[in-house]
């Protein structure tokens, strides 16, 4: 069976089961402080299992793109080592969001593996979970009861925390879990030893497909337990795995998910995949990464020099490493696996195949860097070989390669194996884990748990229409971190304060009791679908109502960036072109931001064009229309713009200026008059393909204005108040040129007369025409003098010294002859002279110069001249 039509057939069984199937969501999470990527099938739908937002259908199936590459879930040293694990993989799941448990979970998958999928029931194995005296928890014996019905019960197997208790992370849900494992080796090597005492042993073929997760705990910020209002089930099969058992094969890498793609490497490469471990291991890892990076990029996350686009650079590094170091690939090559990848995942993930051109480019440049900065490593490190006295190469050194120059530490030891030489590991580990430690200090933070007012209130959020409300406060918690101190965190029953999202930062302001006491909310964001209030302190009175006002300045201010960037968006689209793809925002209150995928520098014509595109819409007053709780089928038939990246309800919110429709949360004008006036202030690169902008609408443009206006005025007045002020700089400009070159004229002149008074005044030592003085000249002149001077007189020693700014300056010239004959050095005299002018300097044998900080040290310098040619 293909791999499309096995995905296909899982989505299809349990739609047959009553379950709603949805796309994946975008693997970058964007309100989740927990969790940089999505590395579970349940991260999108954590604010279902917290009970923060209700689904449509109580069940759910799909397959969700996840990445195991930090955290809790890291499984990136293994990838390329074995044949089952990958950084990106896909998760087949089913869902119950309260609804069905353990009885059905069970029955569908093991009816789904053995009769639709028909795996034999011998080559399988279950696990339940043992219990735990610390958690207090006993035996699932539930499931065990319930498996007991469909297999026999000596392939019941039971396992500890580790392998089967859930959490997604310190806090949180969690729950029991059922692995199902299947054992694919020949009879023969069966017969041997027997399967139950491989699972969970590492075995490549003894594997784990299937994790059928029953959440029923909530773990709190101590540490205990306590018992879910709602169950849940949470089912999450390894695709590429599936794939590998039903296709009959031993690997994961040789089913028709990575087939193609380890073929092109080989064309590429001119390598062959099964004759060498090491190469193998190569093609594996690049046939894995490609795949994280380009869903990666397309999700929106490029790669950067921090957080989750940190990540991916890591990733992409590793793979081109790889390459570089077993394949022999000095030049990029990975980009060009992008369309085979296209070819075989474009149809089921759409956002791969729309920014395939995208992905290539920013993949390429990214190479590119790398390998340039692998290039620069193997001088350095070429450098410290040759410094390197002894076999062993510290620690400290390998580690300035690694953290300074990002050069990998395990080809810092390959290279140094093949010159004979050690690396001191001990000492580089210690230096990787102090710089850890620091990292993990400055980061450090804690989060307590929720203590609730008042229950089961949903929070609404009212800041569409109003910037102040009357509410209570429902729950709040206490979080610390090195950052930014204690503060806490309030939620309340309703609230007008729109959190940060969309690009658009999260509303200020402050909330009063009824005493009038104030405490100011300094920043709003969403967590998990709840809307989150920070506060340095915690209001006094908890259980009164308070009034919330909204900063309404700053809303305002914000709200004309957020339309000028729906508007800035539409432009760019109809001057640059419809390959133009948001790729970020950010809107402020002082400014905004916009990234997008275009190839080339803006011009100063389309610049103004896009401005006078946007000023255009504003001076036309367009009315705000907005459509609430739409269909997104009905608000995408009407034209509306979706970013890839971006995590949709079935319902959305459509924002329209005109011909500018986009969904959008954020907050908006009620007309594009609002705005007054839209000034792009930059334009630049941010990667491979990918445009900045970044503009300034309404008070920030009348500052900006204001500004020009005053420092155009200094200027004027600077200019003696001219009534042609440009013409007046020209003719300055003009002058300062001409007299430059007066100037210069000038002291060629004086250089020239000074050559012939110098002559004069050589005198001869031992053959040699000797002179030491102190000039009044600078480098330059001092250069030429004594460059003119030996042009004309042989067997010449002059030393020239000069003071400039508190400095002092020494240079020394030998004649060439000298220099064979006498053994004489330039260079040699200007070091050892140098330290009476507190200097050092050096050069070449026949012309060297030393610069000091001791001008008094000139005159003794000058005498000791002579002791070279005396
Ligand atoms: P393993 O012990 O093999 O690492 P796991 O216990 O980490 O697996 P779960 O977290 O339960 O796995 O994930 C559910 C399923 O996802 C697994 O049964 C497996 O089929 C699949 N899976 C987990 N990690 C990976 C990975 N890195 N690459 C491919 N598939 C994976
Ligand atoms: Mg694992």
């Amino acid at each position: 069976m293909k791999s499309q039509d096995i995905r296909a057939k899982f989505l299809s069984f349990f739609e047959e089961k009553q379950h709603s199937i949805v796309p994946s969501a975008p693997m970058v999470l964007k309100d989740d402080p927990t969790l940089m990527f999505v590395n579970a099938g349940m991260a999108p739908f954590k604010e279902y299992f917290l009970g923060n937002a209700e689904p449509k259908n109580k069940r759910i199936t799909d397959s969700q793109k996840c990445l195991r590459v930090s955290g809790k879930h890291n499984d990136l040293e293994e990838v390329g080592y074995d044949t089952y694990h990958h950084t990106l993989f896909e998760m087949l799941g089913n869902w119950s969001f309260g609804d069905y448990f353990k009885e059905e979970a069970i029955a569908w998958a093991w009816e789904l593996l053995t009769e639709v999928f028909g795996i034999d029931k011998d080559m399988l194995y279950v696990s339940v979970f043992e219990g735990n005296k610390e958690d207090g928890l006993e035996m699932d014996t539930e499931a065990f009861d319930i498996w007991k019905k469909y297999i026999s019960e000596d392939r019941i197997l039971t396992g500890d925390k580790k392998d089967n208790f859930w959490e997604m992370g310190d806090q949180g849900p969690c729950g029991p879990c059922s692995e199902i494992h299947v054992d694919i080796r020949s009879a023969e090597e069966k017969a041997k030893v027997p399967g139950k005492d491989l699972v969970n042993q590492d075995h490549p073929q003894v594997v784990e497909i299937w994790n059928l997760v029953f959440m029923q705990y909530n773990r709190k910020a101590n540490g205990s337990l306590e018992s879910l209002p709602n169950k849940h089930i949470d089912t999450g099969m390894g695709f590429e795995r599936l794939c590998m058992v039903l296709q009959g094969v031993q690997s994961n890498y040789d089913t028709d998910v990575f087939t193609p793609i380890i073929k092109e490497i080989e064309t590429i490469t001119n390598k062959t995949y099964r004759k060498d471990e090491k190469v193998d291991v190569a093609i594996r890892v690049i046939a894995d990464h490609v795949r994280a990076v380009a869903f990666s990029i397309a999700d929106g996350q490029l790669p950067s020099n921090t957080g989750a686009g940190y990540v991916i650079r890591r990733i992409l590094r590793r793979a081109v490493r790889y390459g570089f170091t077993f394949l022999d690939k000095k030049e990029p090559f990975i980009y060009r696996l992008v369309d085979v990848l296209d070819k075989k995942m474009g149809k089921a993930f759409p956002e791969l195949k729309a920014q395939k051109q995208l992905v290539e480019n920013v993949i390429k440049e990214e190479e590119q860097s790398f390998l340039r900065t692998l290039d620069q490593g193997l001088v350095l490190l070429n450098r410290i070989v040759e410094e390197t006295k002894g076999d062993t190469v510290t620690g400290a050194k390998a580690f300035e390669l690694y953290d300074t120059y990002g050069f990998p530490i395990d080809l810092t030891a390959l290279i140094l194996s093949e010159k004979d030489l050690k690396l001191d590991e001990a000492g580089f580990n210690e230096e990787l884990q102090k710089q850890k430690d620091r990292s993990r200090a400055a980061s450090e933070s804690s989060t307590g748990d929720w203590t609730t007012l008042i229950e089961d209130d949903v929070e609404e959020f009212i800041g569409y229409d109003a910037l102040q409300a009357n509410v209570k406060l429902t729950r709040y918690r206490k979080v610390s971190s090195k950052k930014d101190g204690d503060m806490y965190q309030l939620v309340f029953n309703l609230t007008p304060f729109y959190p940060e999202g969309g690009g658009q930062v999260g509303d200020k302001g402050y909330l009063e009791d009824a005493y009038g006491d104030v405490v100011y909310i300094l920043n709003t964001k969403k967590e998990n679908n709840v809307i989150i209030h920070f506060t340095e302190t915690l209001p006094k009175h908890l259980n009164e109502g308070f009034k919330v006002v909204v900063d309404e300045k700053q809303r305002h201010r914000t709200e004309c960036n957020h339309t000028a960037t729906h508007l800035l968006h539409q432009a760019l689209r109809s001057i640059l072109g419809t390959h133009v793809e948001q790729k970020g925002s950010a809107v402020h209150s002082k400014y905004l931001r916009f990234d997008f995928s275009h190839f080339s520098k803006l011009t100063e014509d389309e610049i103004r064009d896009v401005e006078s595109f946007v000023n255009a819409r504003i001076n036309g007053k367009i009315p705000l229309v907005e459509k609430r709780n739409i269909p997104k089928e009905e608000a995408i038939a009407a034209g509306a713009m979706s970013l890839f990246g971006e995590k949709y309800g079935d319902t959305v919110r459509s924002i329209q200026f005109g011909q500018s429709i986009e969904l959008c949360g954020g907050t908006h004008v009620k007309n594009t008059a609002d705005i007054w006036h839209f000034k792009i202030v930059s334009e630049g690169a941010v990667a491979a393909g990918i445009r900045r902008i970044e503009a300034i609408t309404s008070d920030a443009v009348k500052d900006f204005y204001s500004e020009n206006n005053r420092l155009f005025f200094e200027m004027k007045g600077l200019l003696n108040n001219a009534k042609e002020p440009i013409k007046a700089l020209q003719n300055l400009q003009e002058e300062n040129t001409s007299l430059k070159k007066q100037i210069e004229a000038l002291l060629k002149d004086k250089a020239k007369n000074i050559k012939g008074d110098l002559k004069s005044e050589l005198t001869e030592i031992n053959g040699i025409q000797f002179l030491a003085k102190k000039l009044d000249l600078d480098a330059a002149g001092l250069k030429d003098v004594a460059f003119e001077l030996g042009g004309e007189v042989e067997n010449l020693f002059l030393l020239f010294a000069t003071e400039n700014e508190g400095k002092a300056l020494l240079s020394c010239y030998i004649s060439k002859d000298l220099v064979a004959s006498k053994g004489l050095n330039a260079g040699q005299v200007v070091r050892e002279l140098g330290k009476f002018i507190q200097g050092g300097g050096g050069g070449q044998p026949f012309f060297a110069t030393a610069g000091g900080k001791n001008p008094e040290g000139i005159t003794q310098a000058l005498a000791e001249a002579k002791k070279y040619v005396g």
